[in-house]
């Protein structure tokens, strides 16, 4: 079924600002999901783990990987395949091991250890997206930051922001980034997470209980049915 879109832009920036205030009342935290300890090289590390895999699972991981190896210098001189044994439950577990490992010699060489904040610079480490980028960018550094992930992309397509089946991660950053203020965008997307989790997940939302259904199209589209 076509799901409708909100065309009017202001309508469109109304209906997300009110999004964005009804999810700061119910979540005031707003906290990254990825623990991190407030050391920006275990967050890049996290954030690499995190595809195709459960921010639940990647924490346990990252909390026995970081156990053996704690700095950026000792995973940059770590065994490869000692990484491999750790982030297997990860999936992919070659590959991410493997940017893993450069990634944390880039930092350590490259950088002396201090995260870079400019998007271009972060884009060139191994396995870093914008998605990756992005979260780095506005939890370290406080920067202005869509993190498009598969939450935020499927939650602002049904809240009729654009066509509800895409799932191009630069559309919603572009939608996001021109209808948000920037100072809540990084926020916003952590509430959006956890919003997804306990009312709009992917196979089953909890729309009669939601607390945006007065504001979602899709809600009312299914209820004219
Ligand atoms: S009403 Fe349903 S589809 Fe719309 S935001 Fe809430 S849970 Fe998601």
């Amino acid at each position: 079924m076509k799901r409708p879109v909100i065309r009017n832009k202001e309508e469109k920036k109304r209906r997300i600002l009110e999004c964005a205030r009804r999810l700061t009342e119910i979540y005031p935290g707003a906290e990254c999901a990825l623990h991190w300890d407030n050391e920006p090289f275990k967050l890049m590390v996290l954030g690499r783990l995190s595809a195709q895999c459960t921010d639940a699972r990647v924490n346990i991981v990252g909390k026995e990987l970081f156990s053996k190896f704690p700095t950026a210098r000792a995973l940059a001189e770590a065994d490869i395949s000692e990484i491999e044994e750790i982030v297997r439950p990860c999936g992919l577990y070659k590959v991410k091991a493997q940017n893993i490992k450069d990634e944390m010699i880039m930092l350590t060489e490259r950088f002396g250890g201090e995260m870079p904040r400019d998007m271009e610079t972060l884009l060139e480490f191994p396995g870093v997206g914008r998605k990756i980028a992005n979260l780095l960018r506005g939890d370290i550094f406080g920067l202005p930051a869509v993190v498009a992930d598969t939450h935020c992309i499927r939650i602002a397509g049904r809240l009729g922001m654009y066509p509800e089946k895409s799932s191009d991660p630069l559309l919603t950053e572009a939608v996001l980034t021109e209808l948000l203020p920037p100072e809540i965008t990084s926020d916003f997307c952590h509430r959006i997470v956890l919003f997804g989790r306990e009312y709009c997940s992917a196979r089953s939302p909890r729309c009669s209980e939601c607390p945006l259904s007065d504001i979602c199209p899709k809600y009312r589209e299914d209820n004219q049915q």
